[in-house]
C-alpha cells in the first residue's frame, strides 16, 4: 500500500504523529507523512523524523523512501513525530504557485508557446521554454495577468482526479485546472508579488526565472 501523503490533504501541516512502516539500513517508510519528496521539479522538503535529520526524500513508485542520518535504532512499528523546516516549504509553495500562474499565462497568452523544463528551489523558480528570440518581451503582458490573479485572492481547489493512480490537479475557476501533484496554496494572494528574469540559455531557448519580491 501506497504511504498515506497528508501533504496533500493538507499542505500547511508542519508537524505529524505517525508510524514507522519499514526500515532497510539507513532508509526507512511511514505510514502517513508531510514530508514531499522531489518530484515534478519541485524540491523536496528538508526536516527530521523522531529528531534525526533526513538527508534524502525520494519516490519509489509510490513509495516515499526516507534516508535518515544514524544510527538510529527505529524499527516498524515505532511511533515517529515528522517535523519540515515550514518556511523553506512556504517559499517553494509561493514559487511553485507563482511558476503555475506564469506558465498558463503563457499557454494562454501565447498559444503554441512550448514548456521545456521546469524547477523550483526555495530561492527561484525557472521555467524553460522553446523561444525564437527574446522571451521579455511577454514580461508586460505576463506580469499584467499575474497582478490581476494574486491581487484578486482567487480560492485554489487541489483535489484528486484520479485517486487509484493519485492522479492530482489545481483548479482556479475562470482560469485554468492543471493536472500537478505538488503542494499547492490555498488562495493566490498567498503569492505575493514577483520578479520576473530573462536568461538565454542556448539557440531557441528561453529561461523565465521568478523571485519573491517580499
Ligand atoms: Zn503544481
Amino acid at each position: 500500500m501506497a504511504v498515506g501523503k497528508a501533504f496533500w490533504e493538507d499542505p500547511y501541516r508542519t508537524e505529524l504523529a505517525t508510524v514507522v512502516a519499514g526500515v532497510r539500513g539507513g532508509d526507512i517508510t511511514l505510514e502517513r507523512t508531510i514530508f514531499y519528496a522531489f518530484s515534478g521539479g519541485q524540491e523536496g522538503d528538508t526536516g527530521t523524523i523522531a529528531g534525526f535529520p533526513v538527508r534524502e526524500a525520494r519516490k519509489e513508485g509510490r513509495e516515499i523512501v526516507y534516508t535518515i542520518e544514524g544510527p538510529h535504532e527505529l524499527k516498524a512499528g515505532d511511533a515517529v513525530t515528522v517535523r519540515i523546516d515550514w518556511p523553506r516549504r512556504y517559499s517553494l509553495m509561493r514559487l511553485h504557485f507563482a511558476a503555475e500562474i506564469v506558465l498558463e499565462l503563457m499557454y494562454q497568452k501565447y498559444p503554441g508557446v512550448r514548456k521545456v523544463g521546469a524547477h523550483i528551489s526555495e530561492q527561484k523558480a525557472r521555467l524553460d521554454f522553446a523561444w525564437e528570440g527574446n522571451i521579455s518581451e511577454t514580461f508586460p503582458v505576463i506580469e499584467e495577468g499575474f497582478r490581476e490573479i494574486v491581487s484578486a485572492d482567487h480560492a485554489i481547489t487541489s483535489a484528486f482526479s484520479d485517486p487509484e493512480d493519485e492522479v492530482r490537479y489545481w483548479e482556479i475557476e475562470g482560469f485554468a485546472r492543471v493536472s500537478c501533484g505538488g503542494t499547492h496554496l490555498k488562495r493566490t494572494g498567498e503569492v505575493g508579488a514577483v520578479t520576473l528574469r530573462r536568461n538565454n540559455i542556448g539557440k531557441g531557448k528561453e529561461r523565465v526565472e521568478i523571485t519573491l519580491s517580499a
